[in-house]
């Protein structure tokens, strides 16, 4: 973390010149010195500082909370972000995403831009057997639905709100649960390859409580949807939202707010399900990340 500051602070580009004539008149001079005096001058000259601070890691499946200088603008590779009052925006990376992700920001007129370098992760393998074929190969009949539900769900992923819940802690949906599937896995169901999994399974008792990760906004409630049972969607800002799945009780309503740790539902078998379980997933809109980055857990 403080490496990461100091080499944010110094990439931008008041930074990078002093550099360059520091470099230019007294090349002698080892990294670690000229870091040394890069941070003196910011000590003494902290309006100068046009850095960005990032809470997370550039890592394939990682969640991202960046802080830059209230009124700056953002952008990540092409997209432009919210940027909240006290200068916090949110974004994520892909399960897949290889080449360097490049953030852009600019402050009265000042551009600054950051390269950085995706790390890649290997996902596990996972193999289901014994599913009943109509969920695994769904039937023509049920391919209008399927696309219908889809829509429902990628509509609830795309709020931009202006919530920024996804700044605080997240804490675990379920107390003392087994984990029994992770994101990222590659799905092998009766013998076919399918989607990765983008999820976090915990195993529990249907009709174990489920308790809300963080403050949000419900934002899509459905009862029975094909795939994934009784579903809900919560916005917590800036497109970051979060998803519960299988669930065989929901309490919440579309459009309530919810408090974090307040009581959801319940844990059931719902959609398309081997056992009881709860499955829950995080987004930055369309990207998938992986859950365990905000959870911190075993
Ligand atoms: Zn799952």
């Amino acid at each position: 973390m403080f490496l990461e500051r100091v080499w944010n602070v110094c990439s931008s580009s008041v930074y990078q010149f002093i550099y360059l004539l520091i470099k230019i008149k007294y090349n002698k001079f080892k990294i670690k010195t000229m870091f040394r005096i890069l941070l003196i001058f910011a000590f003494l000259f902290p309006s100068t500082l046009n850095a960005l601070v990032f809470d997370g890691k550039f890592i394939q499946g990682h969640f991202i909370v960046g802080k830059t200088q209230p009124e700056t603008e953002i952008w990540i590779d092409k997209k432009k972000v919210k940027v909240s009052k006290d200068g916090f925006f949110a974004f994520g990376i892909g399960r897949d995403r290889k080449y360097d992700i490049v953030i852009t920001s600019i402050k009265n007129g000042k551009k600054n831009r950051i390269t950085k370098k995706i790390q890649k992760r290997k996902y596990k393998i996972q193999r289901i057997d014994g599913l009943p074929e109509k969920k695994v190969t769904p039937p023509k009949e049920v391919y209008e639905r399927i696309k219908k539900e889809n829509k429902i769900i990628s509509d609830a992923r795309s709020v931009n709100s202006n919530l920024t819940f996804f700044k605080n802690k997240f804490k675990p949906p379920l107390e003392n649960a087994i984990i029994t599937g992770v994101y990222g896995s590659q799905r092998i169901l009766n013998g076919k390859p399918k989607w990765p999994h983008y999820g976090i399974d915990f195993a529990a008792k249907e009709g174990t409580q489920i308790k809300a990760m963080l403050d949000g906004t419900a934002t899509m409630v459905e009862k029975d949807l094909f795939y994934t049972g009784g579903t809900l969607i919560f916005d917590h800002g800036h497109g970051i939202s979060t998803l519960y799945m299988h669930m065989q009780k929901i309490y919440v309503k579309k459009g309530q707010k919810v408090k974090q740790g307040e009581v959801i539902g319940t844990v059931g078998s719902t959609g398309r399900s081997t056992g009881a379980h709860l499955d829950v997933r995080l987004n930055w809109f369309g990207t998938r990340l992986d859950p365990m980055t905000v959870l911190n857990i075993k």
